[in-house]
């Protein structure tokens, strides 16, 4: 057969063809064949050839008409090889008359396709992520027609489906069954601790068997009539949602741009005429903005193209009517798998989830936050892991290294279950150590007291040994809610938390909010840098509605009780003494009203800008005591973002000149009288701990999973000795006092 110019091919007859040999019976490898010869027919080419990937960065050829029989499964190249390679490399068309002479080019003689002159090829991609490639190749010199290329897409997309549903695989398979091979990812560490378990997908994907539909009126009706119900579906949220300028309504203002949009529109019924079904048609824009969505690195436009992802999956759900709800049982031990989750959602799940795998998310994230809560590893930028997960897989979750293996091999479990059981191990050991006070090898008493925020966390102040509560964050109950809770509520939720520490202190953290904790139902402001903005006791002495409301609440919970109260990022003396003035306000009205008023009261403030560390003597003396936030503390001494990857772990908290600013700041309080302690999370890193102790701190606020190995370590510590280890470091000039302090410690534990 010659190749002709050819502007003819008619992509609806190809699909309809296509879809009775992917009706036969027969193995993978017939089927490919069959789809090779059917194509270079249709499109009157000599050549079309079919790779796929055999692991990750190498294609191999699995099927081929024209070119030499005996490459297939021999000829095979790297990613980012030859004119193919380059094609999978960067998800892109290459369209040529002469393909000798572009850029890439490699002869593989073996195929003996020296002799074609023209090539088209185009990666085989589903929802973004590129499976193999497709080409067709002539004799004659010329460029595929527009048409030509988009005919190629259409069957290079049916291709993807069928190679996901497993088309191919069987007697003679011609790839390995997707998902079925053992997948490693490497994301990022967001919550500590190990996992086995299996798959539950949060969202489970929409699964499409139609691709293919022979009446293209009726797919159209379809489609109009899903894109219809979803765009009332818009208007509706957007009309619930109310006004403001929230993240929330930017959003949907975009699904409502994109629900509109003429040319997401106009290219979904283009290819619905070509012979894709309504589904197939949608998925088909949904894959290209996932293509698009991992090239591009404007933030801005990334979110927009993750808005439109969002839509087609809602779309999509329209469309073969399947919901979240698939009627999947959920594994006994769960690791819920998702592309991202709110708080309330991962709180619904509780504790049966063994643990949390998620393509997005942030380590101040909210999810992280709920996730620490409930001491489940938690593992977050794993990229893809939702399209290669199933429901069921077998998964295993580093939380300490921000490794997840899905369906991994005997070996990989069998050194995974050594570390869980050396942890579990060492887990016992801290269980036989819960009841005895933190005492170091000196006899200095160190009060270890837990961080909590949520109901979830209160069982741990029986289990972990904690002596109290150090830092309440009373804002992650307004996160997890969609309303601004009200006074009877909250005051309903502090009764149980006090009820539930049995007199243990319990220091309640008025609200903090704004940087990275922003609430749903409130206003937003745009803030060029919102970790210096306007957050925290600013926000509560500027529109103080909140704050007082919230005091007044405390103070009913308390009833008659011992209240303590603190408040975040005080960056200044009159800011504390304003506070302290709503707080006695809050009393006041209370006395008035004939509420019973707590019987000791403390209030407190969190030291968390090097600024309060100079504040003059007479604040040290005004407030009851002083906690270190040693979080965001650390962020503004080293000008170091602590949610950013980039930055966040570039300076050691065991730096010189941050632990002698912190050893200042606890010789000031001794001096002067003021009860002080570290509520951030270097506290809960046992050779922190321990280093803190050792310049004076007397009292850690920690998550509940670090009291055991924190009490461990300095039940083995005589802090005059590190104290001496850690000031000779200084003497010799270290930047950072860590490789000394562990090599005595390696000596001593
Ligand atoms: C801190 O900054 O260290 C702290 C305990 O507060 P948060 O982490 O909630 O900002
Ligand atoms: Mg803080």
């Amino acid at each position: 057969m010659t190749a002709t110019p050819n502007n003819k091919t008619d992509t609806r007859q190809m699909l309809g063809r296509l879809r009775a040999v992917m009706a036969e019976d027969g193995a993978g490898q017939d089927r490919l064949d069959r789809i090779t010869q059917l194509i270079a027919e249709e499109m009157h080419t000599e050549v079309c050839s079919i790779y796929l990937f055999r692991d990750t960065d190498t294609l191999e050829l699995c099927a081929t008409e024209g070119l030499n029989p005996e490459s297939v499964h021999h000829t095979r190249m790297r990613l980012g090889e030859g004119l193919v390679g380059r094609v999978a490399k960067r998800g892109q068309a290459i369209n040529t008359d002469d393909a000798p002479g572009t850029r890439g080019f490699r002869y593989m003689p073996e195929t003996g396709e020296e002799a074609y002159s023209s090539f088209l090829g185009l990666p085989i991609q589903r929802l973004g992520e590129t499976l193999g490639v497709m080409v067709v190749q002539s004799r004659q010199a010329r460029v595929f027609s527009e048409a030509e290329v988009h005919a190629v897409e259409v069957v290079a997309m049916v291709i993807a489906e069928m190679a996901e549903l497993g088309a191919f695989v069987g007697e003679g398979a011609a790839m390995l069954a997707r998902h079925s091979q053992a997948a490693l990812f490497q994301g990022a560490a967001a919550q500590e601790g190990a996992a086995q378990g299996h798959v539950w997908l949060h969202e489970p994907r929409v699964v499409i068997t139609n691709l293919i539909a022979e009446n293209p009126h009726r797919e159209r009706e379809r489609l109009i009539e899903a894109v219809e119900q979803l765009r009332v579906g818009v208007d509706r949220m957007l009309s619930s949602a109310g006004t403001g300028d929230s993240d929330h309504m930017q959003v949907l203002e975009a699904y409502r741009m994109f629900a509109n949009s003429k040319g997401w529109m106009r290219r979904m019924e283009e290819d619905i005429s070509r012979g894709l079904s309504a589904e197939a048609a949608v998925e088909k824009e949904q894959s290209a903005a996932r293509a698009r969505m991992s090239q591009v690195t404007d933030v801005y436009l990334r979110d927009r193209l993750h808005d439109l992802d969002d839509l087609s999956n809602r779309l999509l759900r329209l469309l073969t009517g399947q919901g979240t709800e698939t009627g999947a049982e959920m594994p006994a031990d769960p690791v819920l798998v998702a592309r991202n989750i709110g708080p309330a959602e991962l709180l619904d799940y509780g504790r049966r989830l063994r643990g949390v795998v998620l393509e997005e998310g942030s380590v101040g994230s909210h999810a992280t936050i709920v996730a620490r809560a409930l001491a489940i590893p938690l593992v977050i930028h794993a990229k893809r892991i939702t399209t290669e997960a199933l429901n069921g897989d077998q998964i295993l979750v580093d939380g300490d290294r921000g490794v997840v293996h899905l369906r991994p091999d005997e070996s990989v479990v069998s050194a995974f279950r050594d570390k869980m059981a050396m942890r579990a191990k060492a887990q016992e050991r801290y269980s036989s150590i819960r009841d005895k006070p933190a005492e170091t090898l000196c006899g200095t008493r160190i009060a270890l007291h837990m961080n909590a925020g949520l109901m979830a966390d209160l069982p741990s102040l029986e289990n972990s040994g904690a002596e109290g509560v150090g830092l309440f964050r009373t804002e992650l109950q307004f996160l997890i809610r969609n309303h601004m809770p009200k006074r009877a509520e909250l005051s309903q939720l502090y009764t149980r938390v006090m009820e539930a520490a049995k007199g243990r202190r319990v220091v309640f953290r008025t609200l903090d909010i704004g940087s990275d904790k922003v609430l749903p139902y409130m206003t937003t402001v745009d803030e060029p840098n919102p970790a210096l903005g306007w957050r925290a006791i600013r926000v509560g002495l500027d529109k103080p509605g909140v704050m007082r409301m919230q005091l007044q609440a405390l103070v009913r919970a308390a009833a008659g009780r011992p209240l303590s109260v603190m408040f975040p990022f005080v960056a200044q003396r009159e800011e504390f003494a304003a506070a302290r003035a709503e707080m006695d306000k809050a009393l006041e009205r209370e006395r008035i009203l004939g509420h019973p008023l707590p019987e000791k009261l403390e209030v407190g403030a969190m030291l968390e800008t090097p600024s309060l560390a100079f504040a003059p003597d007479s604040f040290y003396r005004e407030v009851d005591f002083l906690s270190i936030g040693g979080n965001d503390l650390k962020q503004f001494f080293f000008a170091a973002d602590r949610d950013n990857e980039l930055v966040r772990r570039r300076y050691d908290t065991l730096n010189v000149s941050f632990l002698t600013f912190l050893e200042g700041i606890a010789e000031r309080c001794a001096r002067l009288g003021t009860p002080l302690s570290f509520c951030g999370e270097d506290a809960g890193r046992p050779v922190e701990a321990a280093c803190f102790a050792a310049i004076g701190f007397r009292m850690l606020s920690i998550r509940p999973a670090s009291i055991g190995p924190v009490k461990s370590i300095l039940h083995r510590t005589d802090l005059g000795e590190l104290r001496a280890v850690i000031h000779q470091a200084r003497e010799d000039g270290a930047q950072s006092v860590r490789p000394t302090v562990m090599e005595y410690l390696r000596g001593k534990l």
